[in-house]
């Protein structure tokens, strides 16, 4: 098979580029190694940036992101028993949308399908080959036999764990990485979410998040260690470690109901540099972890694929690769800044175990500032509705 992009990965990068991509007449194939049922089944990411937004659309997959989706104009958060609002509209002119990543992939699955475009699900021992020369090849098994597919480029979009960093000669790429010394023990219930919007929580017991996938679906977090199983927290368990790091309002108003998905999520923050080898490109989780504190992997992960998706259009188009040739400055440029984000407001709000009784005061009076000053919210609000594209 000859195709002009071979995509890695069949999660939200690499089907939006998929989608991109058709859309402008040119050929991609997309390899999963999982099916289509087990990428569905990944309670993730839900919060959306306008410019994630505004990605779909251009992608003509936000017909039902636009009926369904919640759009929020601030968050809350919490600490020491009160709730502080962040107002999204009055201090960065933006708001977000809470839509699943589940159901933005499921979007894209099926704008997939409607195009009749390649994708091979339960790709096998998928290989990236020459991608250092001007013939890129991909291989892969499937029903117990060896595929090929020529190329001209390949996006690596296969996640963290994924195969086309890995495929990258050692030397070439440098990493960056924290990991973080605890997780987030997750729930997922058909209950009505505490509050309209979301509350960020930051407790003496350790962080708290509540947050939601609609008006009837609830998604719950508590900081936990990573020595924790999540066999050792019955539901009940659970709701009782939310309902004392909430304050009184939210306990009061907390619907408590069985989970339908119960998950511990360990939390990194990475970065491989540059994001570009010859002719293969990086995006999204292949080339950057961020704890999901700041709400930014998803939306990373399309900011990503936008570009890359706008130089290969180009180049195709005119001939032009100033955009392939910037791809992976441009990208690290906003990446970097979602880190950054996503740190700060991971040390705002953790109890980190080492942390000593200088480190908690300064904490205190990082929230202190934050909440008198609309200086500090105004920067809190910018950086979450999302930054600014370079194009
Ligand atoms: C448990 C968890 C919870 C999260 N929660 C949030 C959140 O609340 N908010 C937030 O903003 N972000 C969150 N994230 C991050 C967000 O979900 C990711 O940033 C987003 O999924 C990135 O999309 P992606 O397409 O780059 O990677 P992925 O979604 O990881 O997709 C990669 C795809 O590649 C496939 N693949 C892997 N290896 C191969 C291979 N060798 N061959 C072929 N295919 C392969 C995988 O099966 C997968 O389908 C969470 C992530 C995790 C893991």
């Amino acid at each position: 098979m000859r195709v002009q992009v071979a995509i890695i990965g069949a999660g939200p990068a690499g089907l939006l580029l998929g989608q991109l991509l058709a859309r402008s007449g040119i050929d991609a194939a997309i390899l999963e190694q999982r099916s289509p049922e087990y990428v569905l089944g990944r309670i993730r990411a839900g919060v959306l940036e306008l410019g994630t937004v505004e990605t779909l659309e251009e992608a003509g997959v936000a017909q039902r992101l636009h009926r369904e989706g919640l759009v929020h104009h601030g968050v809350e958060l919490s600490f020491g028993g009160e709730r502080h609002r962040i107002d999204f509209q009055s201090l960065a002119g933006k708001s977000v949308t809470v839509y699943g990543q589940t159901e933005v992939t499921h979007d894209l699955m099926d704008a997939r399908k409607a195009l009749a475009a390649t994708s091979v699900y339960e790709a096998e021992s998928v290989s990236l080959h020459d991608f250092d020369g001007s013939s890129p090849r991909v291989r892969y098994q499937k029903d117990g036999q060896t595929h090929e597919i020529a190329c001209d480029f390949i996006a690596g979009c296969d996640g963290f764990h994924g195969v086309s960093r890995q495929s990258v000669p050692p030397g070439a790429l440098k990493t960056f990485e924290r990991v973080y010394p605890f997780g987030w023990l997750g729930v997922l219930s058909e209950t009505h979410p505490v509050s309209d919007e979301l509350i960020y929580v930051n407790h003496e017991r350790g962080f708290a998040l509540c947050s939601m996938r609609s008006m009837t679906r609830s998604r719950y977090y508590v900081q936990c260690s990573l020595a924790e199983k999540v066999e050792e927290w019955p539901d009940e368990r659970f709701w009782d470690e939310l309902r004392m790091r909430l304050d009184t309002r939210a306990q009061d108003a907390l619907v408590t109901g069985p989970s339908i998905e119960k998950s511990i999520a360990p939390l990194r923050s990475f970065v491989a540099e540059p994001l570009r080898f010859g002719r293969l490109f990086l995006a999204g989780d292949a080339a950057h972890i961020v704890p999901p504190t700041g709400a930014k992997g998803l939306n990373l992960a399309v900011s990503d694929v936008r570009y890359l998706a706008h130089g290969l259009i180009a180049h195709y188009r005119t001939g032009d690769d100033a955009r392939l040739d910037s791809y992976s400055e441009r990208c690290l440029r906003r990446i970097w800044l979602a880190e950054r984000f996503s740190w700060w407001m991971t040390s705002l709000l953790h109890r980190f175990p080492d942390t000593d009784a200088f480190g908690r005061k300064i904490q205190t009076a990082e929230l202190t500032y934050l909440f008198r000053s609309p200086t500090a919210q105004k920067s809190l609000a910018e950086n979450y509705v999302g930054l600014p594209f370079d194009d």
